[in-house]
């Protein structure tokens, strides 16, 4: 029963007697009103495509996460209404917090105290899950129930050592997709934002790390999903480097924004050297095409290692073929979504085993890399939104000292992507500066 709390199961109506009142709610999956919505996504079921016989309709947009049919009911168990208790929660984190980072980390937890969710719009590298940390351990002190999640299965992986070390004596539960662990209750989960649809009314605070990323940037479901699993009287706590104009006009009444233009360490951003290619998409076809992506490679490695951003898996294979021809001793590797070897890799690269990784964009966030160069071939490819450009641009230089890291932007073209993400790390560098010189 515990581990049902702010959970929901699809129920058929023949198996309800399982779940006593007494414990118990449910509510309708699929309201048949002239809305015909469904309850676990929010999505329109439609009246003749999703009918099934004997007036039961289906929901198609949510089935990945089970069958759902106007038949069942969504069944939680009851959360206690009474006031929730405080309890000790030991924070065991040992780092330190910035002057600055401490300044934004009190900030989340006033504004958390006050009912008010936060947007927090702090450039890449500047430590925000230490900021976050005080309001977790404020949020469980109070008896609360913490998720932190994120659209990104690579962000939840990188998230919960770190947040595992930071609250040592908590259960912390990792949910996504294909994580073989099985679900029970915890005061502290992190998953990824689909894992939303199996919660309901289940959290004081949740936390979206990367909430501009891709699948939650523009899907409604997942935007559904994640208010729904939110309490009524629940926080949230947005956390981007590149918030996308749509969520700050969705938020700018509701939300308190803070802005955090100063990296941990209080170096500037990298800002990108665009380069002219002509033919960058031919690069791996002829030594002839390959050789200025290798003569920069070669400068590049003499101080860092090499991250390569390439716009398709597709062309990141023939590129990584021919560079992997050039290293008799190895050390060059690709990854992509479609590797199943992919967090082995990451954990490589993390440990400085690769002297160049070629990479499509699902490396463009979350994960810190030290000693670090980055290329982007073909950053005016239309995959390269400004957003995935900052993020990319905002891999180097993240920790440790300066190593002279680079970002480099060859391109073709200079599209408006490419423009406004330079002109936003600019901005962002001023802004720190002013920061610095109060
Ligand atoms: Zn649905």
């Amino acid at each position: 029963m515990e581990d049902l709390k702010g959970r929901q199961l699809v129920v058929p109506l023949q198996h309800l007697v399982a779940y006593p009142e007494t414990l118990f709610e449910s509510r309708e999956s699929i309201l048949l009103d002239k809305d015909f919505r469904c309850q676990r996504c929010g999505s329109t079921v439609d009246k003749k495509e999703n009918a099934l016989p004997r007036q039961v309709f289906f929901c198609s947009e949510c089935q990945e996460f089970g069958k759902i049919t106007s038949d069942c009911r969504l069944v939680y168990a009851k959360v206690s209404e009474e006031k929730h208790s405080f309890r000790e929660v030991a924070f065991t984190w040992v780092g330190t917090l910035t002057e600055t980072q401490s300044i934004i980390a009190r900030q989340l937890q006033k504004n958390y105290q006050q009912k008010t969710s936060t947007l927090l719009w702090a450039v890449t590298g500047s430590g925000k899950t230490e900021m976050i940390f005080p309001t977790i351990h404020l949020a469980l002190s109070q008896g609360g129930r913490v998720c932190v999640t994120s659209p990104r299965i690579d962000v939840c992986r990188e998230l919960y050592p770190r947040v595992v070390e930071a609250f040592q004596a908590e259960q912390v539960l990792l949910l996504y997709g294909e994580s073989t662990e099985k679900y029970r209750y915890t005061d502290l989960t992190i998953c990824t934002t689909h894992q939303m649809l199996h919660f309901y009314q289940a959290f004081d605070l949740i936390i979206v790390d990367e909430i501009d990323a891709f699948p939650y940037e523009g899907n409604p479901v997942l935007q559904f999903a994640l208010k729904n699993a939110l309490k009524p009287s629940g926080q949230l706590i947005y956390l981007t480097a590149t918030p996308p104009n749509q969520l700050l006009e969705e938020v700018k009444d509701s939300f308190a924004i803070e802005k955090s233009p100063l990296r941990f360490h209080q170096r500037p951003l990298i800002e990108p050297e665009c380069l002219w290619y002509n033919h960058w998409g031919k690069a791996g076809d002829t030594s002839f095409y390959f050789k200025k992506f290798y003569r920069k490679v070669l400068e590049l490695l003499k101080d860092n290692h090499v991250l390569v951003f390439c716009p398709s898996i597709a062309f990141m294979e023939k590129l990584t073929r021919r560079t992997q021809k050039q290293f008799a001793l190895g050390g060059v590797e690709s990854v992509s979504s479609m590797d199943e070897v992919r967090a082995e890799k990451v954990q490589k690269m993390r440990e400085q085993a690769y002297q160049v990784l070629f990479s499509t964009t699902i490396l463009e966030r979350g994960v810190t890399f030290e000693n670090i160069s980055v290329i982007v071939i073909g950053a005016n490819h239309p995959v390269y939104t400004k957003s995935a450009l900052v993020q990319i641009a905002g891999r180097v230089d993240r920790k440790g000292a300066f190593r002279r890291g680079r970002v480099i932007f060859f391109h073709n073209q200079k599209t408006r992507d490419i423009r406004q993400a330079c002109r936003e790390i600019k901005s962002m560098n001023q802004l720190a500066k002013a920061w610095l010189d109060e």
